[in-house]
């Protein structure tokens, strides 16, 4: 029987990019199978084998960053320059992985606590076996790879379910793998639709899903994966806020907010998309953002939407904010599929969908308030608690606002984007999801504790 297959599409152009299979369950099965024995071998090579080929792994991704940079530009539509900076972001994390997990990881030991007992205990972080990741579109390389590399350098075998969107360059990612490491498939990538996804959180032989997307997808993999009581750590949506308090910095406030607002065409889990400015800053805050914003062209400073379906989510939001707001950049004519260009709209009530809702393009809501207390009630409202933002002068209150925001990760004075650091740990609360990515966090997520005590 011929095997199904799907067309991955420049967004910008409509141009094929590339053909994959369709991996039904049967398929999905047979690479997890292959992942168990790829698993017993990686965790067998030790923590200064792994680390060897990861990081052989980082300087044949190195070398073929411009490639791979091209390949995400075609999936996606991003300029290339922001493809390569996400390639960059990717060996970044891959490096840290590789050079930190045994010293995170390690056994060592571990003081009991216990009085009168005389026990000698250790505490280290085993693999878990193989890791299932599923991925989104949007950072195709870097976001999966920020769950990736770590399972990796815990030492598990990963199978990954790329974005039906941009399948091409997962593919290569895992070819590429192969190249450093051809003695088993450690790395496997597996192209389909959501059922190739769901196939794989069905696996009971998975021992953990990293997955990355929206939070009603996040919801049914949940469920598919309690069949298996299969832990998951969950990525999800984001609606992230912006506050700009009465001593701010405005120029510098406007020239970050510009930046977390348009960047990958505000198509960010992190994007700034409800600003929260202090009555004593408002006007001149709106002067200089008005002013950056005017100057700037989607389809030429930043790329299309790439996902045609979210292009209807946007102009929904659009439609509804203008009316029950006030326009200051932008309005309905602003969608140009597949470009949308910058909206600003004021005064939008806080319960309409442009304010509730992910929007996931290049708009933003922002709103008058009192005082930076008002600020942080309004950015705390929201379901989603990814990242934010505070500026201030004052470090104690923007240090004070930035602990008291709900949160994964709060940026005081730049919208810095936590997901290329890679020591901090990376993810959310709320419908922003669980568990976390990167760091030393990240290198946990993927072991599994064994405490071991000796009676002396
Ligand atoms: P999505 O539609 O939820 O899809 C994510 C992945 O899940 C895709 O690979 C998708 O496959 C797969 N999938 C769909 N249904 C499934 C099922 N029933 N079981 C298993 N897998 C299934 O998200 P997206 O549109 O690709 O990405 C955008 C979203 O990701 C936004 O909400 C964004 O905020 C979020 N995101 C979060 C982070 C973070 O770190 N927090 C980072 C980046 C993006 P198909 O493509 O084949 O449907």
């Amino acid at each position: 029987m011929a095997t199904l297959t799907f067309d991955s599409l420049n967004p910008a152009t409509g141009e094929v990019v590339g053909t994959h299979p369709k991996q039904d369950a049967t398929a999905v099965r047979e690479a997890v199978g292959r992942a168990e024995e790829a698993a017993a071998w990686w965790t067998a090579l030790g923590p200064a084998g792994r680390r060897r080929r990861l990081l052989d792994y980082k300087a044949v991704l190195a070398g073929r960053l411009r490639e791979l940079a091209a390949l995400v530009h075609q999936e996606t539509g991003k300029p290339v320059g922001d493809a390569a900076l996400e390639l960059v972001l990717t060996i970044t994390h891959l490096d840290w992985a590789a050079r930190n997990a045994d010293k995170v990881l390690r056994r060592r030991r571990v003081r009991t606590g216990m009085i009168g007992v005389n026990l000698e205990a250790t505490l280290e972080y085993l693999p878990l076996g193989v890791v299932g990741v599923i991925g989104p579109w949007n950072y195709p390389v870097f976001t999966p790879m920020g769950s990736i590399a770590y399972a990796l350098a815990a030492g598990n075998a990963v199978v990954f379910k790329p974005s039906e969107l941009t399948p091409g360059v997962g593919v290569r990612l895992a070819e590429l793998f192969a190249e450093s490491v051809p003695e088993r498939p450690v790395f496997q990538a597996v192209t389909g639709l959501g059922e190739t996804g769901a196939a794989l959180a069905a696996d009971p032989r998975v021992r953990k899903i990293a997955f990355t997307g929206s939070t009603a997808t996040a919801k049914r993999v949940m469920a598919a994966c309690a069949q298996n009581l299969t832990p998951i750590v969950a990525e999800c949506g984001g609606k992230d806020a912006f506050i700009v308090d009465a001593d701010a910095d405005v120029r510098a406030a406007a020239d970050a907010c510009l930046w977390g607002a348009l960047s990958n065409a505000g198509q960010t889990c992190v994007g700034v998309e409800r600003v929260y400015v202090v009555d004593a800053v408002y006007e001149p805050f709106m002067r200089e953002l008005s002013e950056r914003v005017a100057s700037v062209k989607a389809g030429q400073d930043y790329g299309p939407i790439t996902m045609p379906g979210q292009l209807d989510i946007i102009r929904r939001h659009i439609d509804d904010a203008v009316k029950s707001g006030r326009a200051v950049t932008g309005g309905p004519g602003s969608v140009r599929a597949p470009y949308v260009d910058p909206v600003i709209v004021e005064d939008v009530p806080e319960d309409s969908p442009a304010v509730r809702e992910e929007t996931f393009g290049p708009t933003i809501t922002v709103r008058r308030t009192r005082d930076a207390r008002e600020a942080l009630e309004l950015a705390n409202a929201s379901a989603y608690g990814l990242a934010g933002t505070v500026f201030s002068r004052n470090t104690r209150r923007a240090r004070e606002l930035a602990r008291l925001m709900r949160s994964g990760m709060t940026a005081i004075n730049s919208v810095i984007s936590f997901a290329g650091v890679p020591s901090l740990p990376f993810g959310g609360v709320g419908d922003s999801g669980f568990g976390r990515i990167h760091g030393a966090d990240g290198l946990r997520e993927f072991a599994r504790p064994k405490a071991v005590a000796r009676q002396r």
